[in-house]
């Protein structure tokens, strides 16, 4: 159990299309499950799920357990402050829909170079600092996603911040776009704890390419394609928490296994394993649905690029995948609608260019 947390961005719906439709009875189980096998550490933010995941912390632990049966960390939506004033505001409605009068994890949401700077014109870390003396918030930090050169100015800038939640999976580790070793190495130089969200990328690294998952497979047969990518986390000596959304028994089950340290032959045919998934994968989409609410047009982003991912990597099982496709375009705007007016992309913790792979996925579906 050591250093698992549960993610509650991706929570187990009764209908996929509507987020607030939490599936209770799953969700209790697993929070129940997780909790009896050592876990404690739960992470939300103000806007996942539209607010229904803060609530849900509600109803599946505060109104269920003692508050001393769990550690919890919430976010403050940097891009949304306009003030200090602000801050505040938001801070007590998460603390009345979570249902607690204190966060022991508080970070500023998703800095990135204007998120940043925000945050410094809007007080966002002197209001850290407060909520720490008055007992509000036992630790403080931020998540990021942009250059380990930004991640080495903020860390300079407040050495007073606790901890760090960063991007980091083996798919990342050494890519040009994510970077993810260094940021990993500037965090660990400034002593900092870190805590990695998205160890599985999204579910990209729990299904992999057949070459992919061969190599894995010879070095050990016993460990799922999600396992190896948790371990990948754990093993990072400066990682004090590894995220894992748990939507389902099987998922929960997987990620309790027992942790086991990776040796270098393992350590190297998860980096093989990533030149395989990196070459095969069309669009690298975690499905955070960041996109989502920001879409004139409510295309549904992250299910057109799973169809279109799926789709490259089973080119010869195309008519399952169209069928896929045909269901979203009756039910929701087509990729071909897109307007290319770019909001998305501004949302995009993964710098997808997501209008022009909008018009690819619709040029390979035809329509
Ligand atoms: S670029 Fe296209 S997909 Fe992105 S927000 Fe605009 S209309 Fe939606
Ligand atoms: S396109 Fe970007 S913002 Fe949208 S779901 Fe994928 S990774 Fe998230």
């Amino acid at each position: 159990m050591e250093k698992l947390g549960f993610g509650f961005l991706r929570l187990p719906l009764k209908d996929k299309r509507d987020e607030h439709s939490i599936d209770y009875d799953v969700l209790n189980f697993l929070a129940d499950r997780f909790i009896k096998k050592g876990g404690r550490y739960f992470d939300t933010a103000y806007t996942y799920l539209g607010g229904a995941a803060e609530e849900a912390v509600k109803i599946s632990l505060s109104d269920r357990y003692p508050r001393d049966a769990f550690i919890l960390a919430d976010k403050l939506p940097s891009w949304m402050i306009r003030s200090k004033d602000d801050c505040r505001k938001i801070f007590e409605k998460q603390l009345s829909r979570c249902g607690v009068d204190f966060f022991d994890v508080y970070l500023l949401h998703w800095l990135n170079e204007t998120n940043y700077i925000t945050a410094e014109n809007c007080g966002e870390f002197e209001f850290l600092q407060e909520l720490k003396s008055e007992g509000k918030a036992i630790k403080t930090g931020f998540s990021f996603h942009d250059s380990p050169k930004l991640l080495e100015k903020i860390l300079s800038a407040h050495p007073e911040i606790d901890c760090v939640q960063l991007q980091i999976n083996y798919l990342d580790w050494e890519s040009p776009a994510f970077r993810a070793r260094e940021c990993y190495e500037i965090a660990e130089k400034h002593g900092k704890e870190i805590i990695v969200m998205e160890p599985v990328k999204g579910g990209t690294l729990a299904k992999l390419p057949k070459a992919a998952e061969e190599i894995l497979r010879k070095e050990n047969p016993e460990t799922s394609a999600a396992s190896w990518a948790i371990r990948f986390a754990k093993n990072l000596p400066s990682v004090t928490t590894v995220l894992s959304g748990m939507n389902s028994i099987e998922q929960l089950e997987e990620n309790l296994e027992k942790f086991s340290p990776l040796s270098g032959k393992e350590l190297s045919a998860l980096q093989k394993a990533a030149e395989i998934i990196r070459s095969e994968t069309a669009v690298p989409c975690t499905g955070c649905s960041y996109c989502k609410g920001v879409c004139p047009l409510q295309i549904p982003i992250p299910e057109y690029f799973e169809v279109f991912n799926e789709y490259s990597r089973n080119p010869d099982e195309g008519w399952k995948i169209e069928h896929a496709y045909s269901a979203l375009t009756r039910n929701f705007s087509r990729p071909s609608d897109c307007l290319r007016c770019r909001l998305c992309e501004m949302n995009c913790p993964q710098k997808i260019a997501v209008s022009d792979e909008l018009q690819k996925v619709a040029r390979v579906f035809g329509f």
